[in-house]
């Protein structure tokens, strides 16, 4: 049997896992933490379950696709719920927007803000459109790992289509003249680590995806997904190692031959599949051959200040998922993006579980996820991590003083925080950055690594720092990829493995 040792349990590491051993792979994934799931993490503590990595759970069809091409339903394995209103948005100067798939009730606040405004937003929504349908299957859902592939005359037509060449912020004019309305339509360009005035216009996409197909929570949390996936590739019979991590990927001449444990043993292996962030693994676990210094010059997400608070009471006025937008934008970004650190005035993103799933908090309580984007970790300037903490502490709890919230410092019970050195030290994630590689258009399709290595041609790698990016959809696309290349380059083993059925109650 052909065997496989994938260094990770992320999400991307074990949807890779469960589809090669479904094609007849042996199977063992080696974790360095003490569970699966890597950046789709939880926290519990009395009674609160903190998601601590992804709350939002966008494009639910890739992740239905994902679990179609294992053989189950999603529907089985997830009880999602539709969050809408999509974000609670509130700007500096007070006022506040519902995003809402509903359209009546987007027109009445859209008209309430910019007169005329609601044609431009549909306008706006039917460019996003067109931007998803053209990107996804022409950029995204495909390996481009040749230049032709990507470089082919239809998607060179693309640069036009995609208004790649255009700034998003600017192309913002033709649809909304208020400001407020500009930022509302364009910070999920963040999630990219990109700030809209240098994200190309294509990223209306992420705005589409979030209103027509919707925001969704699975009740009881966000790691629900990696349990599922970890039930299906259990029961097709992966291996997991925890507390493992993998010092070294043994190599001899082209081939990868497996891996070395930090405490020494060796795993041999005829196929090696990394899941662990890309720049980190041919930092740390391969041979230097100059990759690792090309990579370390390439740009890098942002990293984020994390918030986990359990609160002894309610504050009805926060939503499930809230957004608190700097007056000052574009300054605001600057300072993550360009100067590396905390915005004076920062936009932040609060979570707020338990809206949906009250299970989420003793009752009357609050589990509240706060998420304060900052600059990636500098080493030629190192950032002085516990003063931004404490500042970033501060500016939060004042901005939600503004709303109501003045007396919510005194009802934390416990707080729970991450810099971006925990982001590093738990995870590896280069530089702290919690998105991996950023998404800039010199970063994307065929020019972000590819998820083979160049030289050795049985080392693959999945996840957020590979094509086609980060986002857990986009991790689920990765490990469709991964995968394809390898029955690609291998084939199909002999004898196909038999799924034990799930355990019934
Ligand atoms: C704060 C935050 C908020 C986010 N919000 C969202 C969101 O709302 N929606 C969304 O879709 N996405 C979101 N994301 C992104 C999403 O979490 C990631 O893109 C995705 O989880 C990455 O999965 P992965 O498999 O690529 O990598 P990882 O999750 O990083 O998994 C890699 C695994 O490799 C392990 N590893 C590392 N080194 C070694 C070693 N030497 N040996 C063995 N194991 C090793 C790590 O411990 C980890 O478990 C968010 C991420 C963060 C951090």
């Amino acid at each position: 049997m052909t065997s496989v040792v994938v260094i990770g349990a992320g999400v991307g590491g074990i949807a890779t896992a469960a589809r090669l051993a479904q094609h007849g792979y042996q199977v063992t994934v080696t974790e360095k933490g003490e569970r699966a799931g890597g950046r789709c993490d939880y926290l519990l503590k009395d009674g609160h379950h903190f998601d601590t990595g992804p709350t939002l759970f966008v494009m639910p069809q890739i992740f239905a696709q994902a679990f179609a091409d294992l053989g189950e339903r999603m529907e089985d394995h997830l009880d999602l719920r539709r969050v809408d209103p999509t974000y609670h948005v509130h700007f500096g100067d007070g006022s506040t927007l519902l995003l809402t798939s509903d359209l009546n009730a987007m027109q009445t606040q859209l008209e309430a803000i910019e007169p005329g405004s609601f044609g431009g937003f549909l306008r706006y929504l039917n460019e996003g459109r067109l931007h998803y349908k053209l990107a996804f299957p022409n950029l995204a859902e495909r390996n481009l790992s040749r230049l032709p592939e990507f470089c082919s005359l239809k998607n060179l037509l693309l640069i036009f289509r995609l208004k790649l060449l255009t700034r998003h912020y600017d192309n913002m004019g033709n649809y909304f003249t208020d400001r407020r309305l500009k930022a509302a339509f364009t910070f999920q360009d963040m999630y990219m680590s990109l700030s809209p005035y240098e994200a190309p216009a294509m990223y209306s996409l992420l705005q589409y995806i979030e209103l027509a197909d919707g925001m969704w929570f699975p009740m009881g949390g966000m790691y629900r997904i990696v349990e599922a996936l970890m039930d299906i590739a259990e029961r097709s019979g992966v291996r997991f190692m925890y507390n493992a991590p993998v010092e070294q990927i043994n190599i001899d001449g082209r081939q990868a031959t497996g891996v070395t444990l930090a405490d020494g043993r060796q795993m041999q292996a005829d196929i090696v599949v990394a899941n662990a962030d890309l720049p980190y693994v041919y930092r740390c676990l391969l041979p230097d051959d100059g990759m690792a210094k090309r990579l370390e010059r390439k740009r890098y997400t942002c990293s984020t200040m994390m918030f986990y608070w359990g609160v002894d009471k309610q504050y009805p006025q926060f939503g499930p998922h809230n957004l608190f937008l700097a007056d000052n934008y574009r300054q605001s970004l600057d300072r993550i993006l360009k100067d590396l650190t905390l915005a004076d005035e920062p936009t932040f993103y609060m979570h707020t579980p338990v809206r949906v799933d009250p299970s989420l908090a003793p009752e009357g309580h609050d589990t509240l996820v706060v998420v304060v984007p900052v600059g990636h970790i500098n080493d030629a300037a190192p950032q002085d991590w516990s003063a931004i903490q404490k500042r970033a502490r501060q500016l939060v709890l004042q901005r939600l003083a503004q709303i109501g919230a003045d007396d919510l410092d005194e009802h934390i019970k416990f707080e729970v925080s991450y810099t971006p050195r925990d982001w590093l030290s738990r995870y590896n994630l280069t530089k702290g950055s919690t998105l991996g590689l950023g998404h800039n258009l010199l970063q994307m399709g065929y020019l972000r690594p590819r998820n083979r290595h160049a030289r050795y041609r049985n080392l693959y790698f999945v996840g957020a720092s590979t094509h086609p990016g980060s986002g857990l959809p986009a991790v689920l696309l990765s490990a469709r990829l991964t995968t394809e290349r390898v029955l690609q380059d291998v084939g199909i083993p002999q004898v196909a493995p038999v799924m034990t059925p799930a355990t019934t109650l």
